[in-house]
């Protein structure tokens, strides 16, 4: 599948790494969670020393080629860009994948014996992986037990059109072969069993279930959860969606399995029905841009009431909502609008209205009001030597956040086992 966005040429590149102000408190990097040192890589595509800016890279990020690729760069680094005071922000992201495109990411870095200890990482998304390759550096052994696909999220769900499967494949092989000692293809649902075999556990699992919605009818034959189509769909597998789908929700997930449905039929109708408006979807713009550009519709204001038909869909009938002013998290409220109920004609209902942990697995861990992992901040849960990051631990975040937790947890975890030795 062709993808969306373009890489930089060479002479684009040059051009573009000539605008960086070299800022001395580098904003930028400060901003980004991995905390990639951009000024430097930048200087270092300056020179024309590409495989210089590669390995300043990274050495910072082990998701280098993901986030070159989906990084949602206006929430982080470009944000704060000094350069936008003067005309537009750096393209840094796309600087980046400039760089991670023009070189080959298999130089094996120096690693030490890994005769510190043994830990098993729970979860071979970015969050555990990036744990599992500080902690190889480090001199740990890692092994890593990952239920479905190791790569995470991106992997199993993000499409080909964003990020297509030879980088994805790329990536994760260098990752996995160069810092992961074993990958157990497992589902975990206890971690005490981890505790004794192992000097300490990460558990880094996502949010791999999804919210349902309460509504009569949502037993019918062609209603989905969003999430298990984007795995079918990305597996290779037709989606089995028919022709007039209408996806409930506003967030990223909405958004990407609405535009996969379009990429696997380009005839089919898609409406994303959301209660809110353009300007609150929760999704990122580049990719409502896209969604947009591949013929996604949106049905705004818009609240589900009763998904209608007898055995099968054949409708979504929903209320029509005003905004209200603000709730005390700062979110626009809606209310509806007595009277104002229409059905929407649909032979397919998906169900995107937010991502959730597994509830059987992990007796003995602490969560949080809203379903987390609670974990301290030093990353510890409430079980010694178990630590947790990433989705499992904040809700849905970023591929860029869950490795700063990732490195965050190898540093606590080497400090607790040099200090339980
Ligand atoms: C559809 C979609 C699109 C997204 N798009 C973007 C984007 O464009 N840019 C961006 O930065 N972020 C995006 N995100 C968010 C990003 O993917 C996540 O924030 C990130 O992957 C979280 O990393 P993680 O390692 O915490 O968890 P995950 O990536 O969820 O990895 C957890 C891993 O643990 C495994 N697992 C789960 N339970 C168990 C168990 N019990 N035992 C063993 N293994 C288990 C899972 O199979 C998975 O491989 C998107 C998310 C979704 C759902
Ligand atoms: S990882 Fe994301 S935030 Fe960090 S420098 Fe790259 S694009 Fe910017």
């Amino acid at each position: 599948m062709e993808e969306f966005e373009k890489t930089l040429s060479r002479q684009q590149a040059a051009i573009e790494a000539e605008r960086c102000l070299y800022c001395y408190d580098a904003p930028c990097q400060v901003k980004c969670p991995a905390h990639v040192p951009v000024p430097e890589f930048i200087q270092s595509i300056r020179s024309g020393n590409l495989h210089g800016a590669r390995t300043i890279l990274q050495s910072a990020h082990p998701f280098i080629e993901t986030c070159g690729r989906i990084c949602p760069e206006e929430a982080f680094c470009q944000s704060v860009c000094t350069r936008s005071k003067i005309d537009a922000p750096l393209r840094i992201r796309e600087l980046h994948r400039f760089v991670t495109d023009s070189t080959d990411p298999s130089d094996r870095m120096e690693l030490p014996e890994p005769s510190l200890g043994k830990v098993a990482i729970v979860g071979g998304g970015p969050a555990g992986l990036a744990c599992a390759r500080e902690l190889r550096v480090r001199g740990f052994s890692c092994d890593v037990f990952e239920a479905r696909q190791v790569g995470g999220v991106p992997s199993q769900e993000v499409s080909t059109h964003r990020y297509p499967r030879e980088v994805e494949d790329r990536e994760v092989r260098f990752l996995t072969s160069s810092f992961v000692a074993n990958v157990r293809s497992e589902r975990v649902t206890d971690v005490k069993p981890l505790v004794g075999d192992y000097d300490a556990v990460f558990v880094a699992t996502g949010l791999p279930s999804e919210s349902d919605l309460n509504v009569e009818g949502i037993g019918l034959v062609g209603v989905y959860h969003a999430r298990d189509l984007l795995r079918k769909m990305k597996s290779g597998t037709i989606s089995g969606a028919g022709n007039r789908v209408g996806i409930i929700g506003g967030g990223n997930v909405a958004i990407e399995v609405a535009s996969m449905l379009r990429e696997e039929d380009p005839t089919r109708d898609v409406t994303v029905v959301y209660r809110r408006g353009i300007k609150e979807l929760k999704a990122f713009k580049k990719e409502i841009e896209e969604a947009t550009t591949l013929g996604v519709t949106y049905q705004f204001l818009a609240i589900p009431d009763k998904v209608v038909g007898n055995d099968h869909v054949e409708g979504l009938e929903v209320t029509q909502a005003h905004l209200c002013g603000e709730d005390e998290s700062g979110r626009c409220r809606f209310e509806p609008l007595p009277g104002s109920s229409f059905i929407i004609p649909l032979d397919t209902v998906v169900v995107a209205i937010g991502q959730r942990i597994d509830e059987d697995v992990f007796p003995g861990l602490v969560r949080s009001a809203s379903g987390f992992i609670s974990a301290a901040e030093n990353m510890q849960t409430s079980m010694p030597g178990v630590y947790a990051g990433g989705d499992a631990v904040h809700g849905a975040q970023t591929v860029v956040e869950a490795v700063r937790d990732g490195k965050k947890a190898a540093e606590q975890i080497a400090a607790f086992v040099a200090g339980g030795k």
